[in-house]
């Protein structure tokens, strides 16, 4: 999305301070790798930038400043953006005369001021627990007040000052139907293979009224349909607050949240199966607005392999977990995590994992090869798997997961189901996209009326975990719909590189 702000009183500010390198509002390219937990961080950070004057465009070249978000999650996630940023650096040493490039979130965080080095082109890097600090910075850099800034220190409340949205500001142009709003950093779980607790420190939580502020400002803004996200939400406020009546601060926040007028849906993600309590399994059977979706990481299915992963529970108790959760809402939609070739994984604790696969029945699940990093405890164990063990294993697994979930995708043909209407379909720019409650996406030749609305449609075809809904069938007065220009969006992405590369 192209989001144009012009604020010229702030424009004669900036020149009265000395910006005079760029004639007009300098253009910012922003670069999104990994989770939805840096989409939103990026999104936070390109309304700020935006609240400033700044204009968001889709092509580096065009940019005067290029920010890369970054994952650390896996080396190739890291080795990706170096190997953007250093194109991008290359490229505007020839062509450009003077671009501002920058490091943010992740790698930013635990590689720091190693990625300001001579010879780098790069002039910023800030850390996880500094995002709301980008915007001051890329002014220093672009008024030539700094010649290059890292800051990546921990910060108390840092979790509280990432509010900001695209969809708030003045100057946003389409309405978003669904969006996201942190309501946590950090994670204390130090699963073994993990680096997260490393760049994102300790688990800190907001506010329940802050949050529930948050987005009451976004449903006064049409948004429709809210995830809450965090690297471990189940785990929400478990030190600031008090369970009350046996519910956990996480579901007393979804209570709170339940309570907005004019929001229809909420999400969450990450969960941890720990914090499937009895009371959120109860939540969803109390609580219509929380649909019947749920991403619950699995990792592994051999008790031996999840406890060497620190994780916390066994193969029958996320077994249970799910059971629980069909009991109350038999539609739940289930995606996880998985990762082969943990350090020591047997042929028969892989072979577990396929067998648990095939008894909950996931619609869809990210694979993940093991990558060691650096400094985490799984990094040193002994057993590494050679890599065509890891390749073979990810192969078999992800064809057990492809095989369950076309054929539940292919069970949902003829079915008439409910979507929320988000705006233009990704897949096909002349037709419109909605998301069932239980997270999937239908296409269908909608309109812009329908953007924002919750409609019927009756399931067609399948493509790959893609529904296809016939508008024909419901009357939705495609031919006057598509007269007209509107088109509308979730959330707002400059551009990502999402997690569905786990599976490549
Ligand atoms: S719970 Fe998730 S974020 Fe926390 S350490 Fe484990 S894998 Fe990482």
């Amino acid at each position: 999305m192209l989001v144009r702000n012009r604020v010229p009183a702030f424009h004669s500010l900036l020149a009265s301070l000395g910006f005079r390198i760029f004639q007009r509002m300098p253009t910012v390219y922003i670069k999104t790798y990994g989770c939805q937990m840096n989409e939103r961080d990026s999104e936070a950070v390109a309304a700020q930038l935006v609240g400033r004057g700044y204009t968001l465009v889709l092509d580096e070249k065009s940019a005067d400043v290029v920010l890369l978000n970054t994952c650390s999650v896996r080396d190739l996630a890291e080795q990706k953006a170096i190997g953007k940023m250093q194109a991008m650096v290359g490229h505007s040493r020839k062509h450009r005369e003077k671009q501002v490039f920058g490091y943010l979130g992740c790698m930013a965080q635990s590689r720091g001021s190693d990625l300001v080095q001579d010879g780098s082109g790069v002039q910023l890097v800030v850390g996880t627990q500094k995002f709301h600090r980008v915007a001051d910075h890329v002014d220093a850099l672009v008024a030539g007040r700094a010649e290059s800034l890292v800051d990546v220190d921990s910060e108390e409340g840092s979790q509280s000052r990432l509010s900001e949205h695209l969809a708030l500001n003045e100057g946003a142009t389409r309405r978003q139907v669904s969006a996201f709003v942190s309501i946590m950093q950090g994670c204390n779980q130090h699963c073994t293979f993990c680096i997260v607790p490393y760049t994102r420190g300790r688990e800190r939580s907001r506010t329940i009224q802050e949050i529930v502020e948050e987005c009451r400002g976004l449903v006064d803004k049409g948004v429709r349909e809210i995830t809450l996200l965090g690297q471990i939400v189940t785990s929400f406020g478990r030190r600031e607050m008090a369970s009350v009546d046996g519910r956990s601060p996480f579901v007393q926040l979804l209570e709170a949240v339940h309570g907005i007028d004019g929001l229809e849906r909420i999400r969450f993600t990450s969960p941890h199966p720990k914090g499937y309590g009895q009371d959120l399994i109860e939540a969803y059977g109390r609580l219509p607005k929380l649909v019947e979706s749920a991403h619950i990481p699995l990792q592994s299915g051999s008790d031996r392999v999840l406890k060497a992963m620190h994780r916390g529970y066994t193969a029958e108790r996320f077994e249970g977990i799910v059971a629980g959760l069909r009991a109350v809402r038999p539609e739940m939609g289930l995606t996880t995590d998985i990762i082969v070739g943990f350090p020591g994984e047997t042929e028969a604790e892989f072979e577990e994992t396929i067998g648990l696969c095939q008894r909950v029945q996931f619609d869809n699940a990210f694979v993940f090869k093991y990558s060691p990093r650096k400094d985490t405890p799984a990094a040193s164990m002994e057993g590494a798997l050679p890599e065509e063990v890891i390749e073979e294993r990810h192969r078999r697994l992800l064809d057990v997961i492809n095989t369950v979930g076309a054929s539940k995708y292919d069970a949902l043909v003829g079915r008439r189901m409910s979507i929320l209407v988000e705006g233009v379909s990704r897949r096909n720019p002349a037709r419109y996209e909605g998301r069932t409650r239980c997270n999937k996406i239908v296409v269908f030749s909608g309109g812009p009326r329908h953007v924002g609305q919750t409609i019927d449609v009756r399931i067609e075809r399948v493509g790959t975990f893609t529904l296809y809904g016939d508008p024909a069938v419901l009357g939705l007065g495609l031919e006057e719909d598509l007269a007209n220009g509107e088109r509308g969006g979730r959330g707002v992405q400059v551009e990502s590189v999402v997690l569905e590369e786990a599976n490549r």
